[in-house]
């Protein structure tokens, strides 16, 4: 069994581009890419402390025409290269690149983008994470039986209150804190 931590991308590991929906927008080109301060040390924190890391990512700007598949691909290339270069990473990127008016079964809060690893990854759902800046990255941890840490997106909690995540952390660095402390070492 593995222990995880499934990561949002966008306002949890990477800046959302502030637009008209306050900090709501795609990302639309390589030049609006920006891995949030603390993003880096926080994620290789949590590799330390002996998780595998995942992104699990809703792109609905793809199937929406805004960008292409190729094009998220060719973001997370510049991302891995950044992580590499840090000794971190990824074990596999997952996304849904659907709309909600498509009804899929993968746009968080839904499971399916995490059920379709179940077969090749023994996880040990009890033990692990999902971390991410919207309240669905919250429901999508407690319909998987996942601990959920809240992060802030640009320097606030997004969250309806009547769903409360295990933790709410400003940052990646405050959530392996987290997550050392409830591993108790
Ligand atoms: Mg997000
Ligand atoms: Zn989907």
């Amino acid at each position: 069994m593995i222990k995880a931590v499934f990561l949002d991308r966008d306002g949890t590991i990477v800046n959302e581009p502030t637009g008209p929906n306050k900090g709501d927008d795609a990302i639309t080109s390589i030049s609006q890419l920006k891995v949030l301060p603390h993003a880096i040390d926080g994620m290789k924190k949590m590799i330390e402390l002996g998780y595998t890391l995942f992104i699990a990512s809703n792109q609905d700007c793809i199937n929406r025409g805004q960008i292409t598949m190729k094009e998220y691909d060719q973001q997370n290339k510049v991302l891995i290269t950044v992580f590499t270069e840090n000794n971190i990473k990824i074990e596999k990127w997952l996304v849904c690149p659907h709309t909600p008016e498509e009804n899929c079964e993968c746009r968080k809060p839904k499971t399916e983008m995490i059920d379709s690893i179940k077969n090749d990854y023994q996880i040990d759902f009890e033990n692990s994470y999902y971390i991410g800046d919207r309240e669905t990255d919250i429901l999508l941890a407690k319909n998987l039986k996942l601990k959920s840490i809240l992060v802030k997106r640009n320097e606030e909690y997004y969250i309806n209150t009547n769903i409360v995540p295990d933790f709410k952390a400003e940052n990646l660095v405050e959530a392996s804190k987290f997550i050392k402390s409830l591993k108790g070492n």
